[in-house]
């Protein structure tokens, strides 16, 4: 039932940002309560891999490591991913990085020098809390470069992506969608309680404002980035309770497709078994 979640979140070609029903759950015909025990249960078989993939990178020569790529306008809920998605995994195998606005020294290199600093090591899933995509979103929405320098950025990120993925890291690009509405709820929350004060940035309601334009930004990232090596997964995220449950979907997918094993011994177990019981 849940594998067919990923399969119906793959963006497809001509699929449009404008069209989306944020509040569906594509590949998932249940409520929320539902949700909770596959939710569980499925946060267990995440842990396991991720498990595997740790242990495979001890064995011999085994590059492979897994990215998660989240982007999304405030309040779509990438927090809630880390916090309840990734939580479920042994923090040891994490490389977490979240992109904010560049500092001065990054803004000295290529947008690619802090992104390529903070891949994930073999063994390890990498989660981008924004990424590169912001320099053809926000950059482009706010005109920060001239239309030429971010307009190139599609065709490098492709360049880069097919890089990362020869030496193997599977991308698993994730692209969250509110409504407007759904946004102005979740905003209005942190206004409401004092304990959520800290989440609350003035600066999202001038970036709200800019709406249509970043929906044209996210189809142009969509259209001009969804490769077969690394394609988009477009997820409708008004209801957390499936964004998260797609979220470890796709993740489990990758890892699945990645045809995980334990490493064999590179000891003799019964000579060691030997030695201890002696020692
Ligand atoms: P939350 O969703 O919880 O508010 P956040 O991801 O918005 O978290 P913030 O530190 O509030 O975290 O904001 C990061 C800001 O930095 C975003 O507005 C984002 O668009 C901006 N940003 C990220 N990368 C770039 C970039 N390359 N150039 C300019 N701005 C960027
Ligand atoms: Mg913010």
């Amino acid at each position: 039932m849940t594998s067919t979640i990923a399969e119906a979140l793959r963006f497809r070609p001509g699929a449009t940002v404008a069209g989306l029903d944020t509040s569906a759950t594509p590949g998932f015909d249940g409520a929320k309560a539902d949700a909770a025990p596959v939710q569980a249960a499925r946060s267990e078989r995440l842990a396991e891999l991720q498990e595997m993939l740790y242990a495979s990178s001890k064995g011999a020569d085994d590059h492979r490591s897994v990215l998660l790529v989240l982007q999304g306008m405030d309040a779509a809920g990438k927090g809630g991913i880390v916090k309840h998605v990734v939580g479920a995994v042994n923090p040891m195998g994490v490389r977490y990085t979240a992109f904010g606005k560049p500092t001065p020294e990054e803004l000295e290199h290529d947008f690619l020098w802090r992104i390529r600093r903070a891949l994930p090591p073999p063994g390890h899933i990498g989660v981008f809390d924004r990424s590169h995509y912001e320099d053809v979103l926000i950059v482009r929405v706010r005109n920060l470069v001239p239309p030429e320098v971010w307009g190139a950025r599609y065709d490098e990120i492709n360049a880069f992506e097919r890089e990362l993925v020869d030496s193997g890291t599977t991308l698993v690009k994730v692209a969250m969608f509110i409504s407007l509405e759904e946004q102005k709820e979740q905003l209005l929350e942190r206004l409401d309680d004092p304990t959520k004060y800290w989440k609350y940035n003035p600066g999202d309601v001038d970036e709200r404002l800019l709406w249509p334009q970043y929906q044209e930004a996210y189809q142009a990232v969509l259209d001009r980035t969804s490769t077969d090596y690394a394609p988009w997964h477009v997820v409708p995220a008004d209801r957390r309770w499936y964004s998260r449950l797609a979220i470890t979907e796709l993740l489990i997918d990758a890892l699945e497709g990645l045809d995980l094993s334990y490493p064999a011994a590179d000891f003799d177990v019964a000579t060691e078994r030997r030695r201890l019981l002696d020692s």
